[in-house]
């Protein structure tokens, strides 16, 4: 994807490039070894040519056997004097093994289950290069599955030996030797071709593009291949936010702003009824939006803030602004929850002040086309549905996108296009670390509340084992007996058979009813019918259910302040930033409050993962955290992280290069 977005970057007049010329102009590519190529999405010389190595091998120096590590791994080079399969009596299992020796020394290396093709390939007296590691200081000396490539003395053998060489991702029926010589006959061939972009690096700073693609393949030096990575990465960045902005270039010249900034009509009547004050935070973000609704190009901005921060209140305060100026307001949740609790607030909030306030979601359709047409000024509020309703919502002056990492780029643009180029809101919860948000969000301005509300009670962390969950329970049902409520949140709806292991909600509701008898608790998970989750929401807001076991299905939005314990097990199956919007539901009233995540996890990893959220409370903190662990997949969803892959730039770590990148192509 990225060579592509580079080729499209050059002027249309050029001539397309050799670059983009089907791989099997490269020589040694047939049509048979052109489909295995398929297979890593390689179809042209330039895909060839930006296929990143996995790893690298030294090989300027060989080691002796003799002089091998434990635990160490490096490549040897030695000739086959015996080899066989072993069979084991009991079951089917089988070993090949062979014996190398390369004169000071004899290295076993065994493979389980022998294959067909093992016993010509490994042939007695044939030479090999063994790359592996030694497990322990037993004799003989072992390696378990190394990794071997055949040494075929012949023209070509310079480029897999007295040098350090690119060991790249391969597919069945492609050797890793194969592969370095179709890179490096590209490369012969193709080098002169590959051109700097249209924007210019400073090449006093980095490589020159043609020298970064060589070195990243056959580097001279260890420490060149970050140097080429960053230049190739660079370039990545360069594209995408080429693509970014000249979006956005396109969409101001195409549009014209409605005029949206209000006159405070509604809004003082709003503030004056609203049972608290905005925070400088959140009056700020008000600012902001209100000079871009008045502004020339339609607003396009981000509002970030951490869960519980009041998104809300700014929301319906744009909204009226959208209103006062004779406009509509459609407002997008990623759930019928969620778009409820909307729809709950905005008329309590804007009944009274006379805006008409309409609910569609997927299951429920409550307002028809005539009646759209038929009111004055009114905000709709719903799921997706809002979307696919096969109706118009004239007048649109603004439409805002709540928990917007749940929906897809091109969801949000259609909604944009459905009026006349109205105002865009999207708020999100999840912070975005810096990197994704100027690659990812980099056509939106960003406002961020970076302050929460006073007078809210602490949520303090803990992190515990299984065997403490009589005691957790014991807590809870302490807390819900002085009047609190509490969520208990597992990670699957149903046990699975493959994995017994990872808690569900159906099985466990009847436990914890068990465990908390004498008080009545609510199940929800996304099978359960719509009405029936509204009414168990509603009982549960009204507190006459206490406790509500669910899925993470609760993560977004849900507010109930007098919630003050959250249960999670299974935490280890939860991305960070999704159990830190978990933990968003609870901290929300004036009384202290508790997350307890339960883990039996024994990876070192796992464990570090969770002690993050003991620690701190500040969602960037943990979302770069996040970023780093697990990469960006977790946090954007699939759909996003999939248009976004990169094959040299690194969002986790590359923010330099990306804000490198973004000055590059403003100038
Ligand atoms: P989020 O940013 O997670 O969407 P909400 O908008 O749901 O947060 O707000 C969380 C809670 O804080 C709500 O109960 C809301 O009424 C309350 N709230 C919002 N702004 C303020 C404020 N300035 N002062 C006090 N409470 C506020
Ligand atoms: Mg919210």
């Amino acid at each position: 994807m990225a060579a592509c977005i580079l080729r499209a970057m050059s002027a249309p007049e050029k001539s397309i490039s050799p670059l983009a010329s089907p791989v099997a102009t490269v020589w040694g590519v047939g049509e048979e070894r052109a489909k295995l190529l398929t297979r890593l999405e390689i179809f042209t010389v330039e895909d060839l040519l930006l296929h990143p190595p996995r790893r690298y091998e030294d090989r300027r120096k060989f080691l002796s056997i003799r002089d091998l590590k434990v635990a160490e791994p490096a490549t040897v080079r030695g000739k086959i004097i015996a080899a066989g399969i072993k069979r084991f009596k009991k079951g089917t299992r089988t070993m090949f093994e062979c014996v190398f020796d390369d004169g000071t020394a004899r290295l076993h290396c065994r493979w389980w289950q022998a294959q067909p093709w093992m016993p010509d390939w490994y042939a007695v007296g044939r030479e090999f290069l063994i790359y592996g590691k030694l497990d322990d200081e037993k004799k003989p000396r072992t390696f378990t599955h190394p990794e071997t490539e055949l040494v075929e003395p012949g023209e070509d053998e310079f480029i897999h030996v007295n040098r350090i060489v690119p060991v790249h991702p391969l597919t069945e029926g492609l050797t890793a030797r194969v592969m370095r010589s179709l890179v490096w006959r590209a490369l012969e061939k193709f080098e002169n071709e590959i051109a700097e972009p249209d924007i210019k690096l400073d090449l006093k700073i980095f490589p020159a593009r043609a020298n970064a693609v060589r070195m990243i393949h056959f580097p001279e030096e260890l420490s060149d291949v970050e140097i080429a990575r960053q230049r190739l990465a660079l370039d990545e960045f360069v594209a995408l936010q080429f693509q970014i902005q000249s979006r956005r270039k396109k969409f101001e010249a195409l549009s014209k702003a409605l005029p949206c900034s209000g006159d405070n009509r509604l809004m003082k009547p709003f503030l004056a009824q609203l049972d608290f004050k905005l925070t400088a935070a959140q009056a700020n973000v008000l600012k902001e939006i209100r000079a871009d609704m008045g502004g020339k190009h339609p607003m396009r901005r981000l509002l970030q803030g951490d869960v519980g921060s009041g998104k809300t209140a700014v929301a319906a305060c744009s909204a009226l602004m959208a209103l006062e100026s004779g406009f509509n307001v459609a407002l997008m949740a990623p759930t019928e929850i969620l778009a409820e609790q909307h729809f709950r607030n905005f008329q309590k909030w804007f009944e009274p002040i006379g805006i008409s306030v309409q609910l569609q979601t997927g299951s429920r359709k409550t307002f028809e086309q005539s009646q759209i047409t038929n009111r004055k000024s009114q905000i709709f509020i719903g799921t997706h549905a809002l979307l696919t309703g096969g109706f118009d919502l004239p007048k649109l002056g603004l439409v805002i996108v709540d928990e917007q990492h749940k929906f897809g780029v091109a969801q949000r643009e259609t909604l944009v296009r459905k009026g006349n180029y109205p105002h865009l809101l999207v708020m999100t919860a999840t912070p975005i670390p810096r990197t994704l948000g100027l690659t990812l969000y980099g056509d939106l301005d960003v406002s961020v509340i970076d302050e929460m509300p006073g007078g809210r009670g602490a949520i303090k962390t803990f992190v515990r084992t299984t065997v403490k969950l009589l005691k957790v329970f014991d807590f809870i049902r302490e807390k819900i007996s002085s009047g609190r409520q509490a969520y208990i949140v597992y990670p699957r709806v149903e046990v699975a058979d493959t994995d017994k292991d990872i808690k569900a909600v159906t099985k466990e509701f009847e436990n914890v009813q068990r465990a908390l008898n004498g008080f009545k608790v609510g199940l929800l998970h996304g099978r359960i019918k719509p009405a029936e989750k509204e009414k168990t929401m509603a009982e549960f807001r009204a507190n006459k259910i206490q406790t509500l076991v669910a899925t993470s299905l609760i993560e977004v939005g849900v507010d109930v302040p007098n919630a003050t314990v959250m249960l999670i097990e299974n935490a280890e199956h939860f991305g960070l930033a999704q159990l830190h919007q978990l933990r968003g539901r609870i901290g929300r009233g004036a009384h202290e409050s508790f997350c307890i995540l339960i883990s039996d996890a024994q990876h070192p990893e796992a464990q570090a993962r969770l002690k993050i959220l003991e620690e701190t409370n500040d969602g960037f903190k943990i979302a770069e955290a996040d970023l780093k662990l697990r990469g960006p997949g977790e946090l954007l969803g699939q759909q996003q992280s999939g248009a976004m892959r990169l094959r040299f730039g690194n969002l986790a770590k590359d923010l330099n290069l990306i804000r490198q990148a973004r000055e590059l192509v403003k100038k």
